[in-house]
């Protein structure tokens, strides 16, 4: 067979020269040095890096929590049957094999969640976010951590035979905004815990989805997140983005497609608000502990006193029950709460015998909390995140700044 292409499979800096540089609006440069965070290894997840890495977007970071199961081999092209043998974690089979699609990008994984695992250190240096999210609590977390960091949210959703993409920026298009309290309180409660109570994971039902409904739309959401890295190039009108618009596939009937304006944003949503002026301090990590942080800041800030907001998630000291009056000590996230409640046969079947079990929240750390040699990381804090502070002189944002080392290949630190 005739081979046009000089390039060789060994020559790692010419992937898509020749190729995708035919296109009109493809830069090749702008790809290789694009920044994409993937939240979300699934099924949308799973076609979504797949055409990312083919285009060679060079920098990809996937975020997931959870571990490869049977069920997910069916619509996962980057999965094996032994990944589920062994439990692997999906991000990080996901960017593994991701590598081997395409060695001549950087893809990192963090298995994590999203309000404890990844910093918003990260949103701010990455050009576009891809949600790939199976639950609308998740969903409303991203939105909120996007819109601090001003970045622009590529949705994504699948069920049965359809599905739907869409974007979501600061000032055009607001997820939270779409939704009435009813469902917004639904979430909170499916996925979190409110007003101090642990419930138990009732399993809630998944859509049954298929791998083919999960192309059509992750493709759509890779093309979006393309088009954002061509930001010049939208701006030209060479094409025009999905933000503040819809695509809604139905593959049951006909096979049809609109395209609709879909925009819902209004100013009494507390979550519009963008984090500006960023303190970076070299010297604070996640590992630093609550104390020495609250020394670190007062003398930066030069102020008196500090506090700091935890914000996507809250710390819980200990658990009671209800009616036989017994106290647990657990130092965790509310986020992690409902795993450690079913990871521990006591206090599941305490939970399932009373119904619900009392969690001590906090959500402002200041000199009076209790435990100040734990690190920020053990009260919930992310590595390389952007913390609220407040003080007597304001508010103040400040990025732990040390953990950049964590990622300083994935995002040219
Ligand atoms: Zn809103």
């Amino acid at each position: 067979m005739k081979n046009n292409n000089n390039a060789t499979c060994s020559d790692k800096t010419e992937w898509g020269k020749d190729v995708f540089d035919l296109l009109s609006w493809f830069k090749l440069d702008k790809t290789k040095n694009a920044k994409v965070l993937v939240v979300g290894a699934g099924a949308l997840g799973n076609e979504v890096l797949k055409n990312l890495g083919l285009f060679g977007v060079g920098h990809i970071i996937i975020v997931d929590f959870d571990q490869i199961e049977y069920s997910n081999l069916t619509r996962s092209i980057l999965f094996r049957p032994e990944d589920a043998d062994k439990g692997y974690y999906k991000a990080e089979v996901a960017a593994k094999r991701l590598k081997e699609v395409n060695p001549t990008i950087e893809v990192q994984a963090i298995c994590g969640d999203l309000s404890s695992g990844v910093g918003l250190g990260v949103y701010r240096r990455v050009d576009v976010v891809v949600g790939c999210l199976d639950s609308v609590w998740a969903r409303i977390l991203l939105n909120r951590q996007c819109f601090r960091m001003n970045k622009i949210f590529i949705d994504g959703g699948i069920g049965d035979l359809e599905g739907y993409a869409t974007g979501y920026q600061l000032d055009v298009d607001c997820y939270e905004c779409h939704l009435s309290e009813k469902e917004k309180m639904a979430a909170k409660t499916s996925k979190m815990s409110c007003s101090g109570v642990a419930t138990i994971n009732e399993k809630h039902g998944r859509l049954a989805t298929t791998p083919v409904s999960a192309s059509i739309i992750a493709a759509v959401q890779a093309q979006e997140a393309m088009k954002i890295i061509h930001k010049e190039e939208l701006e030209a009108g060479k094409f025009t983005s999905i933000i503040g618009k819809i695509f809604k596939y139905n593959g049951a009937f006909f096979n049809s497609a609109f395209y609709n304006d879909a925009s819902e944003y209004y100013d009494d949503c507390i979550f519009h608000e963008e984090w500006k002026d960023i303190v970076e301090i070299p010297y604070l990590s996640a590992n630093t502990t609550v104390k020495d942080t609250l020394q670190i800041l007062k003398s930066v800030l030069e102020v008196e006193s500090v506090t700091i907001k935890l914000i996507n998630d809250k710390f819980v000291d200990f658990l009671t029950s209800r009616n036989e009056n017994k106290k647990f000590e657990v130092m965790m996230p509310v986020s992690k709460i409902r795993d450690h409640i079913e990871s521990d046969e006591e206090l599941e079947d305490l939970a399932w015998r009373e119904g619900w079990i009392y969690q001590n929240e906090i959500s402002e750390i200041d000199e009076n909390f209790p435990y100040q040699d734990l690190s920020l990381h053990q009260i919930g804090i992310p590595y390389f995140d952007i913390i609220k502070v407040t003080h007597d002189k304001g508010i103040s944002y400040i990025e732990l700044n040390a953990d950049k080392e964590l990622y300083k290949t994935i995002l040219n630190l």
